[in-house]
């Protein structure tokens, strides 16, 4: 079986391909690298390979692992890709650098007015709800400009940009439309004024068409770790 470095080589070079198809420079894609369900020794591993950005989708599942590798927090940063409720909001403006899934005004004023003030602002995507599935979390794309408007606004808060998970396809271009949608809803935002620089978009299995798009941001678990050792919801 691949070691965990191996899998993130191959990895940076299946972006390097994608980039290149896309006539796009390699730096502009940044890998978060998913460690849900994976453990510390797991997400050392990954440090050692040169990974520094870490992505979790249980608040508590992320702090733990944060105090398991409190010795290389200076040196990584933290997003939390999972749904956030209010109740939840105080420890990830404390502990968390970003968050990927802000997808209500109410939950951003929480999470601004709770940052604390020494701390540099809490970096922020929306998630959109950009195949309109209606199991899924987000703000519907015409909801998008107001909300974003509001969020760039807040002082505890940096809006960074949009973050989706789009309905599985079968086919690469089939891939392509949903992260096309996304890509031009943020280009629609920066022509309305906002400076967002963002787009959070792609994971193992539909990477590539992201960043055909303009990913900026791909969140990447299994691809690096394998199949993950329980259903995650
Ligand atoms: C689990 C997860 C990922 C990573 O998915 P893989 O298929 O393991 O690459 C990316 N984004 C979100 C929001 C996730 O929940």
């Amino acid at each position: 079986m691949a070691t965990i470095s191996e899998n993130i080589q191959q990895l940076h070079g299946r972006i390097q391909r994608a980039c290149l198809q896309a006539s796009r420079p390699v730096h502009s894609v940044t890998l978060l690298v998913v460690t849900k369900t994976f453990g510390a020794d797991d997400v050392r591993q990954a440090f050692d390979a040169g990974e520094r950005r870490f992505g979790e989708n249980y608040v508590q599942e992320g702090v733990d692992k944060m105090a398991a590798l409190a010795d290389l927090r200076d040196r990584t940063e933290w997003h939390l890709i999972g749904p956030l409720q209010s109740n939840k909001t105080r420890v990830v403006a404390e502990r968390f650098d970003w968050v990927h899934t802000v997808d209500r005004l109410k939950i951003a004023q929480r999470l601004s007015d709770q940052r604390p003030p020494h701390l540099p602002p809490l970096q922020v995507c929306l998630q959109v709800n950009i195949s309109g599935e209606a199991t899924k979390s987000g703000l519907a794309p015409a909801e998008v400009a107001d909300v974003a408007r509001a969020v760039a606004a807040l002082p505890g808060l940096r809006l960074r940009g949009l973050m989706a998970i789009p309905e599985p396809a079968a086919t690469l271009d089939g891939q392509r439309v949903p992260h096309r949608a996304l890509a031009t809803l943020l280009a629609a935002l920066n022509r309305d004024g906002l400076a967002l620089d963002t787009l959070s978009m792609g994971m193992s299995a539909d990477m590539d068409a992201a960043i055909l798009e303009g990913a900026t941001l791909v969140r990447v678990g299994s691809a690096i770790f394998g199949a993950r050792p329980r259903p995650v919801t």
